[in-house]
């Protein structure tokens, strides 16, 4: 779990979305991820979805690959994925999405659903508690159809033994009874593709990784690609965006396009109330400052972390549960939600002893990294 408020499982089973007669509008319900942004103490950076962002993102996902900005590389690969297995008229290999939330996994599996003109089941690694969860979702599944697992690596272990078999040989064995007089009877499934989307690839275990066929991370995305994304939007939400304006969402948005949507709305609200509803560069460099994010698309878990890194572990190494109680948070939301994003920004670099500051982030600060001649001091004061 990355919120602040402890475990919260995705609601009830899995959904399905789309069908057959809905090839290529894999829309529907929008699953119920299970990593959920804390309610009470909203980030507006945070790149976890609220539900707020939920009820939009329905309308402002990508629907095909042409339409997907960004991540060229992964979106050439699967396409020759797809092409090659529609080809064949089978289904393509198992598909495992890692990288940071918020960055389009949950689209890319509904993308890969529509490509293939196959219906989608939805469900989330925490909604599978038991194995009987995963064989009464994988023993329903039609010929073909996709099935989306978020947060896979949150699959429970008992469950992820039935995955293995079903990804393998497309077989589950279901038991009968408990105890010594349980048995196994083993339950022909229909073909199937898996995709899998984890912010924690590292916690897969290697039998799960290896049964996919293909890998796909999902890197953080450039500001003009964002900038897209946030024109796209605007045009798809009526918001009146100018050319600077866009420009200032997507420099500020973690290289994340649910956040630079989410950026989008909160400028759009403040345009509409205190201007005259066009967003320029002055009104979203105004609302932006409103919600405390920072140029670089900081805010305040980010600043907080780096200030203790640099402030209280005179920049490290320190580990990160360490870090995390320093600034009041869980660990996984230290490490999925700020901690890339520093690293990607070149402010933390992880090593083996833990997270150390680069002299990026005590500059970033106002302070002199120490190796530098400093000891922490604001700059330009050194001496003074
Ligand atoms: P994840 O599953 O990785 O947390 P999502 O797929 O839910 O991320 O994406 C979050 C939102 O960001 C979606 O609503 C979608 O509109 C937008 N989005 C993500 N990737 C892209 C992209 N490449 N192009 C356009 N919009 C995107």
């Amino acid at each position: 779990m990355t919120g602040r408020g402890g475990e919260r499982a995705s609601a009830g089973g899995p959904a399905t979305a789309g069908g057959p007669a809905s090839a290529g509008a894999a829309a529907g319900p929008e699953p119920a991820a299970g990593v959920e942004a804390p309610g009470s103490e909203d980030r507006v950076v945070s790149p976890l979805a609220d539900a707020d962002d939920r009820l939009i993102e329905g309308a402002l996902r990508p629907k095909r690959l042409a339409d997907f900005v960004g991540q060229g590389r992964v979106r050439d690969q699967l396409s020759l994925v797809l092409e090659g297995a529609l080809r064949r008229g089978r289904a393509p290999d198992h598909v495992l999405l890692s990288g940071p939330p918020g960055l389009g996994k949950t689209t890319m599996a509904m993308i890969i659903a529509a490509e293939l003109g196959a219906p989608l089941r939805i469900t989330s690694g925490p909604a599978i508690e038991r194995a009987g969860d995963l064989a009464s979702v994988l023993s329903t599944l039609s010929e073909g159809e996709v099935i989306f697992i978020d947060e896979i690596h949150r699959v429970a272990r008992p469950a992820e033994e039935m995955l293995y078999l079903a990804m393998e040989d497309f077989r589950v064995d279901v038991i009968i009874g408990k105890g010594p007089g349980a048995t196994a009877i083993p339950l022909d499934i229909a073909p199937f593709t898996l995709v899998g989307a984890t912010t924690r690839a590292g916690l897969l275990p290697a039998p799960l990784r290896d049964r996919f066929g293909f890998t796909a991370y999902l890197d953080f995305y450039d500001p003009a690609e964002l900038e897209v994304i946030v024109r796209r939007s605007a045009g798809l939400l009526g918001v009146a965006l100018r050319d600077d304006g866009a420009d200032e969402i997507a420099g500020r948005s973690r290289g994340t396009p649910r956040i630079a949507n989410r950026l989008l709305r909160r400028v759009r609200d403040f345009a509409e109330v205190r201007a005259d509803g066009i967003v320029n560069r002055q009104v979203a460099r105004a609302a932006l400052e409103l919600y405390e994010v920072d140029d670089n698309g900081l805010d305040r878990l980010d600043r907080a972390v780096l200030s203790a890194l640099v402030r209280r572990f005179g920049g490290g190494p320190v580990g990160l549960s360490t870090l995390a109680v320093a600034v009041g948070e869980e660990a996984e939301t230290v490490e999925v939600v700020a901690e890339p994003f520093l690293v990607r920004e070149g402010l933390v670099i992880r090593t083996p002893r833990g997270r150390v500051a680069t002299p990026a982030a005590w500059e970033y600060l106002g302070l002199v990294a120490p190796d530098q001649g400093g000891q922490g001091q604001p700059a330009g004061t050194l001496f003074g």
